[in-house]
């Protein structure tokens, strides 16, 4: 289990022990969702920890948190350094990072009225989402019969709590059906994404992807993979997609921070492109890689190096 060696927790500016970092049963975020939270990876890098784009996921966080109303109460430079200091007190040489923000104990109506919010930081070991197999052999995915969120129901660019029920269903969906993923259409029919995942098709040599006007998470690994590709002269064309798109790509992967850059080998039992990864995706990968372990340090830029307690930030470390 990948919790046993988490041993400390940032909660509300202290760090503490795992076992304690606890949540009462009548926190109004247990009932109605009412939270916002980060998904982040620090990578092992030869200078030590690096977080992966911290700054950008922070600032995400701040616009999820925003839209829901939820007030953080730390500023972004507090939240860094607490990222840092969980990774640094666990010792981790690389991990995955979880703020949350979120609505505690106080009443139970819909509207949380003053309920008094809470900010945690986890920290836990994680391997790549799909497994290391996965980079390599890619996943197998299902169309799935639930449908992504419109972003009139709900903000689909925050990332918040309850809206993840939309995802957990239609993953369960799939691996019931015997697939590694779901693939959810918008309420128009189009692709939007994955249960976490964005999603990238190579056809011709050119990169496509869809953007918030399919309701998708506007994903910071999304973000990366378009700017390598781009600088490994690529064309990239962000549009909307269809079932049909896929099903004739070349390749296909997902793109998140759990997934990193996963190919997807089949949809529904039809293979894409050869049934395996692609060329392109294999390159993209290797590239995202390097990038996000420091050894292309033409993207040192997104790495914000966890210094150890007894010296000071790297200086120029984003
Ligand atoms: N879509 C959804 C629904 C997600 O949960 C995630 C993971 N945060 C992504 C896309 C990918 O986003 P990112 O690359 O920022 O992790």
């Amino acid at each position: 289990m990948p919790f046993e060696q988490a041993q400390w927790v940032w909660l509300q500016g202290r760090i503490i022990p795992w076992r304690e970092a606890t949540v009462h049963v009548s926190a109004h975020a247990l009932h109605d969702g009412t939270g916002v939270f980060e998904g982040i990876r620090c990578y092992e890098t030869r200078d030590g920890p690096a977080v992966f784009r911290l700054h950008e996921h922070l600032e995400r966080f701040s616009a999820s948190a925003a839209v829901h109303d939820l007030s953080i109460g730390y500023t972004r430079e507090e939240l860094a350094e607490a990222v840092c200091e969980v990774v640094r007190r666990n010792g981790f040489p690389s991990c995955y990072v979880r703020p949350i923000c979120y609505v505690g104990s106080g009443v139970l109506s819909v509207h949380p009225r003053t309920t008094p919010i809470e900010v945690a930081i986890l920290a836990w070991p994680a391997e790549t989402q799909f497994g290391a197999h996965a980079l390599h052999s890619g996943v197998r995915v299902t169309v799935s019969s639930w449908v992504r969120f419109h972003s009139t129901m709900m903000p689909a660019t925050a990332k918040a709590c309850g809206q993840y029920l939309n995802s957990v269903l239609a993953v369960r969906e799939a691996v019931r059906r015997g697939f590694d993923e779901a693939v959810l259409l918008d309420t128009n029919g189009y692709i939007s994404e994955g249960s976490g995942e964005n999603l990238f098709l190579v056809r011709h040599g050119k990169l496509l992807t869809n953007d918030e006007r399919n309701s998708i998470l506007l994903g910071i690994t999304r973000d990366s993979v378009i700017q390598i590709a781009r600088h490994a002269g690529y064309p990239v064309e962000v549009r909307t997609l269809q079932l049909d798109d896929l099903l004739a790509a070349d390749e296909a992967f997902f793109t998140g921070t759990s997934a990193e850059v996963t190919p997807i080998r089949e949809v529904d039992g039809q293979a894409i492109g050869s049934g395996a990864r692609g060329p392109v995706t294999a390159q993209i990968q290797e590239a995202f890689f390097a990038a996000a372990t420091g050894q292309d340090t033409r993207y040192r830029g997104w790495l914000h190096y966890v210094a150890p307690a007894s010296l000071p930030a790297r200086p120029g470390a984003a």
